[in-house]
This record gives C-alpha cells, sequence and structure tokens, in this order.
C-alpha cells in the first residue's frame, strides 16, 4: 500500500482556496442584503450566462434536471408525447420526459464520441414525436448539424441537455444556443459548478423564456395570479452570487481541462488495451472516458484495482437507460447494443482544471501496469 494520499476523481478545492475572499465577499453581500429569492444577483448572473452564451434569455433555476422539465413544459411537451433521446446519459434526461407525462424513445449513440446518433432519428419517429434531447456527454459536442436536420425533417423541438458541457461549442457555435432551448447544470461536478444545486434554461426565444419564468414560480407572472400548475424551482441569491464569482474563469478552466485531456492523449495514446477520448474541436472534458478496447478486460476489476492503488475513478453511466429497473418493463424491446457495450467498458479517469502532470502520469502509469497484468 502506498504512503501517497489517494487521487481523487475529481478535486474542487484549487478554485475555492484561489477565489476565497471573492467568493466570502459574495457571501457577505448576499447575507447583508436580505433579499434571498429572484433577487438582483439572480438577475445579474442571468444576464451575465446570456452574454457568455450569446443568447436572448437566460432563466435560472433549482437544478439541471428542473432546466430540462422546465424546458420540455415551455417547448409544448406533453402527456400522451414521444420524445427522442440517448439512453447514455444520467437518468435525469428521460426522467426529466417522464416527469412532463411524455414517453422517452432510446435510440442508440455513435460508438465513437458516446452520443447520439442522428442517423438513428428518422426511424424512431412517430405521429407522437414532439422533440430530440441531444445530450453533450462529458463535454463533447454532440453531431448537432445531425440532430437540427432530423428535426427540421418532422418538425421537432430540439432540447439539448448541456448539463455536462457549459462553454462546449459545436463549430464555434456555443452549445445550448443550437436548438429551441439549452439547459445547464451548476451541480458541483460541472465545468461551471455551484456550492449546491442549480440550472439554467438559455434560450433565444421570447415565448419560450417567459413560459420557463411563469412556470419557476408557481405558475404565475403576477403574484398570487396563478395561470399554470408550474413548480417551485428557483436559484438562490447565495447560488447566484458564488457562480457569478466563477463565471469569468469558466472558459480558462474548461481550456485548463482540455490541456489535462491532451496530457493523458500522450500518455495513454499509445497503449493499445484502451481507446482514449479523441480531443475534438468544442470538448469541454466534464468527464476524461477511455474504453477499454477488448472485450476481454473487465472494467470493473480495473477499476478496483486502481482503487486498490489508491486512484478513483468512476464509471458514467455502468447501466444504459432503457435497462434501468425503472424502464425495465415498458422498454422492454429497445435495442440499443452501442449503448450497452459503452456502459460495460467506459472508465472515466481523474480529472480537473490544473490537475498536476506528474499525478497524470502516476495515472497513466498505474492503468497501463494494470492493464498488462489481465
Ligand atoms: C448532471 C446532469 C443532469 C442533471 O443536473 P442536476 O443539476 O443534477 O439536476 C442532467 N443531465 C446530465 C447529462 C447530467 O450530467
Amino acid at each position: 500500500m502506498s504512503t501517497q494520499a489517494r487521487i481523487p476523481s475529481l478535486d474542487l478545492s484549487g478554485p475555492v482556496e484561489a477565489l476565497w475572499p471573492e467568493l466570502l465577499g459574495a457571501v457577505e453581500k448576499v447575507l447583508r442584503s436580505a433579499h434571498y429569492i429572484l433577487g438582483p444577483e439572480v438577475a445579474a448572473f442571468e444576464e451575465e450566462v446570456a452574454r457568455f452564451l450569446g443568447t436572448r434569455h437566460a432563466v435560472s433555476c433549482n437544478s439541471g434536471t428542473d432546466a430540462l422539465v422546465l424546458a420540455l413544459r415551455a417547448v409544448g411537451v406533453g402527456p400522451g408525447d414521444e420524445v427522442i433521446t440517448t439512453p447514455f446519459t444520467f437518468f435525469a434526461t428521460p426522467e426529466a420526459v417522464s416527469n412532463v407525462g411524455a414517453r422517452p424513445v432510446f435510440v442508440d449513440i455513435d460508438p465513437d464520441t458516446f452520443n447520439l446518433d442522428p442517423r438513428l432519428v428518422d426511424a424512431a419517429v412517430t405521429s407522437r414525436t414532439r422533440a430530440i434531447i441531444p445530450v453533450h456527454l462529458f463535454g463533447r459536442p454532440c453531431d448537432m448539424a445531425g440532430v437540427l436536420g432530423a428535426a427540421a425533417r418532422h418538425g421537432l423541438r430540439v432540447v439539448e441537455d448541456c448539463a455536462q458541457a457549459f462553454g462546449a461549442r459545436y463549430h464555434g457555435k456555443p452549445v445550448g444556443t443550437l436548438g429551441h432551448a439549452g439547459c445547464f447544470s451548476f451541480f458541483p461536478t460541472k465545468n461551471l459548478s455551484g456550492f449546491g444545486d442549480g440550472g439554467l434554461l438559455a434560450t433565444d426565444d421570447e415565448g419560450l423564456a417567459q413560459t420557463a419564468r411563469m412556470l419557476r414560480v408557481h405558475g404565475s407572472r403576477r403574484k398570487y395570479h396563478n395561470e399554470a400548475v408550474g413548480c417551485n424551482s428557483r436559484l438562490d441569491e447565495l447560488q447566484a452570487a458564488l457562480l457569478r464569482v466563477k463565471l469569468p474563469r469558466v472558459a480558462a478552466w474548461n481550456e485548463a481541462r482540455v490541456r489535462a485531456a491532451r496530457n493523458y492523449q500522450g500518455l495513454l495514446g499509445g497503449d493499445g488495451l484502451l481507446v482514449p477520448p479523441e480531443i475534438s474541436d468544442g470538448h469541454v472534458f466534464n468527464q476524461y472516458t477511455v474504453r477499454m478496447r477488448s472485450r476481454s478486460l473487465d472494467r470493473d476489476r480495473v477499476r478496483a484495482r486502481l482503487g486498490d492503488e489508491g486512484i478513483d475513478t468512476m464509471v458514467y453511466y455502468p447501466v444504459p437507460c432503457h435497462r434501468l429497473k425503472v424502464y425495465g418493463q415498458s422498454h422492454a424491446e429497445v435495442i440499443c447494443p452501442e449503448a450497452e457495450l459503452a456502459a460495460s467498458e467506459v472508465l472515466s479517469l481523474p480529472l480537473w482544471p490544473g490537475m498536476d502532470a506528474e499525478v497524470q502520469a502516476q495515472v497513466a502509469s498505474t492503468l497501463h501496469r494494470i492493464l498488462r497484468e489481465g
């Protein structure tokens, strides 16, 4: 057993230490303002995110999950509708679809990108299909030309799940601005990470933004004059104030993630037993996810051995959504072999902005050795 400290899969302490006085100042300002819900910090944060993304509207809310629910409701998805999405995502994506009363319809992924394969959309469209949710998984933009093309052919709404991709770009354009709405999460592990839950919906559509704003405060535009059954889903003033401190740094942090990914690429690229992720344009590496090349390599065993050596890794995601217990019966007929294979082969290695190159080298050399032990 090594005496060195464990290597975590994610180290959130860097920005907290570096920005401590500013973060503390932001907290003090809010505490003294006695304005805690939908006040000036939320308004300023929404304006700053809209500017960062280049969208006309940004509507913050309680979580990325709620952003998806609000977006789906605002684009008119409801009971009886179908929404096409990927099975290789966090459960929140199809859960939002189910929570608005619609049915998630899973199409398989492109094994090279882990993202929804738009070539499979046409065959999945029925008379009930209303929308597509592409997910920019691990921070890698989905093939949006393909998604938008399919949406245009069938008259579908496009709600982007950008929870893992704040600041990612598709052909130079920020993700979340390509479809009708883009949904972001500020959960602590995301690229723009808060100190608790938080989310946001971005859109250029005025009506859609207004509907989302109305729904997040119990379906009211005017207090006590409720016009729809909405929810209570607001970003706190405290979170907004803290996120405002971090927002101006997120582009640099994303660049640091890409640098760390390039470094891994150099260390792991030559290892024939695994496939490192492609450093594609606009990718922001929320996760650095490799896959085992050989089916004879037991990913879970490799992961356990790394753990024994003090290296924490993650598996996003061990079970594709259509195979989760919750959808087991309703989606028993779904066939997505690429998603199932990916779920059994992926391993996300430690990565965070500013990660030490020596620590990365240690991860890589340990992984090389474990793979060769068989
Ligand atoms: C994190 C995440 C969500 C949900 O965001 P929360 O803020 O945790 O609700 C949705 N989709 C994906 C792909 C995610 O990674």
